[in-house]
């Protein structure tokens, strides 16, 4: 088959620089140069701040945890950032992809990336995205019904396919077992369809669900696996893929990776029935979700009981003893649902915002609450709808906290910027990257190497 060209667009658009130090020093000097007074229009626009270094370390915990073991193929899905596919591409790492736009933007990095270091991880493909991965020479792919099966015999009949399977997702902040993994009831029934159609299963996937909160789960799904390759090798398969999905968090990785290490070592022992299985995995918000930092600006504020005469105020006051009809005082930033914080609702994120200048002044650490007054607020986006509300119930020292201030908001690397839509003609907020090598030179220099910076 004749491979696509390969797009160019490293070439036509070259990336912002990356810069050195902590995230903090960049919003910084970021804040330093916009002219509140004076810019353009777009110029106080919220914006990332991205640590490259953040992702990398993220990459050596996976590799002491379960690096033996397990491959990760990064779920582009989860931050299709250019220099974060550069980086996973320049360590090693597979990628999981769920379109074609994805599979062409990872076939189009530095490197270059071979198709086999892809796994095309949705189940239900349209026809003319299975025809073009089977152009582009991106063979594993996943499937959990016979329609499917159907579509790959008939557009892709050299595919290597992975027959994704449903696991208990009950303690995960997404529940994808809602919408795909055959049940196990059904995996003997799609095995003997396959080998009707001549398709290639070559091995099984899960997925415990993203934001998986309860290690144990993935031990489950291990034994699970084990079953249904079991069945597998019964209907006349040697699977030798096992693809345990995403759904690390940053803070419970390691118990999930003992979990995960024990049941593989008793399901599939290299010395025994794992002999010659490859085991990977698609972490997404694990390697992401810490590394980016968001700064939104103050445009608007409506303050508590503003404008309201004594009298008023008093029947307020009288009427509204109760904590949670008290007016509070709301505050309107420039990215919200529609943007950035559609996690918040795709994603099901609370997300809590931390003072970055207070009157105007750079904030170094965070205002502490005996130096201000603390108060309930609320946080809005900058749309005309009124679903665009960030945080109803915020704490943020709102006698000094101005208009024209700004806010930073952590662990917005996962999950945010790839969902982001423009309505209302907003843009989206646009990413500086830096490396907080933490003062290890050597590491900056890896870095730099590998990002081609
Ligand atoms: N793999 C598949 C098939 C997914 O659907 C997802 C998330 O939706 C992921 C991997 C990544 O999950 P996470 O970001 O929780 O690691």
């Amino acid at each position: 088959s004749v491979r696509p060209p390969r797009p160019t667009r490293d070439a036509a658009e070259p990336l912002p620089p990356v810069h050195s130090g902590p995230i903090l020093d960049q919003f910084r000097i970021a804040l330093d140069n916009i002219d509140m007074d004076d810019c353009e229009a777009h110029g106080e626009n919220a914006f990332f701040v991205a640590d490259l270094a953040e992702v990398y370390r993220q990459h050596l915990r996976w590799q002491r945890e379960l690096g033996e073991r397990v491959t990760p193929f990064f779920a582009v899905k989860s931050n299709p950032d250019p220099y974060v596919l550069r980086l996973m591409a320049a360590l090693g790492l597979g990628f999981d992809c769920a379109s074609q736009p994805e599979i062409s933007a990872v076939l189009a990095l530095p490197g270059p990336v071979s198709p086999s270091r892809i796994i095309y991880a949705n189940p239900c493909k349209a026809a003319s995205f299975i025809r073009n991965a089977a152009k582009c020479g991106v063979d594993t792919m996943t499937f959990d019904n016979a329609d499917e099966l159907a579509k790959i015999k008939k557009y892709h009949p050299g595919a290597r396919m992975v027959l994704r399977i449903l696991t208990d997702d009950s303690s995960s902040l997404c529940r994808l077992g809602l919408k795909f993994g055959a049940p196990l009831g059904e995996v003997r029934g799609l095995l003997k369809r396959a080998k009707q159609l001549d398709v290639n299963v070559v091995g099984i996937s899960f997925h415990c669900g993203s934001g998986c909160k309860d290690p144990q789960l993935f031990g489950d799904a291990i034994r699970r696996a084990r079953w249904a390759f079991d069945v597998g090798r019964e209907e006349g398969y040697h699977f030798d893929l096992l693809d345990i999905g995403g759904g690390f968090e940053d803070n419970n990785f390691e118990e999930i990776a003992a979990v995960l290490r024990d049941a593989m070592a008793e399901q599939f022992p290299l010395d025994g029935a794992g002999k010659g299985v490859r085991i990977i995995a698609e972490p997404g918000r694990y390697y992401v979700c810490r590394a980016f930092e968001l700064a939104t600006n103050i445009i608007a504020r409506r303050a508590a009981r503003e404008g309201t005469n004594d009298e008023t105020s008093m029947l307020e006051l009288a009427g509204n003893e109760d904590e949670d009809t008290k007016p509070i005082t709301m505050y309107y930033i420039n990215d919200g649902v529609y943007s950035s914080f559609n996690s918040t609702m795709f994603d099901h994120q609370i997300v809590f915002p931390h003072v970055l200048t207070l009157d105007n002044e750079f904030q170094p650490s965070p205002p502490l609450a005996n130096e201000h007054e603390f108060e309930a607020c609320s946080i809005w986006g900058p749309t005309c709808d009124s679903i665009d509300c960030v945080q109803s119930n915020a704490s943020l020292p709102t006698q000094a906290l101005q208009v024209g201030d700004w806010l930073r908001w952590d662990n917005m690397g996962a999950y945010t910027i790839c969902a982001a839509s423009q309505f209302n003609g907003f843009r989206r907020s646009d990413v500086r990257y830096t490396i907080d090598s933490k003062g290890d030179v050597a590491l900056e220099s890896r870095l730099r190497h590998l990002l081609r910076v």
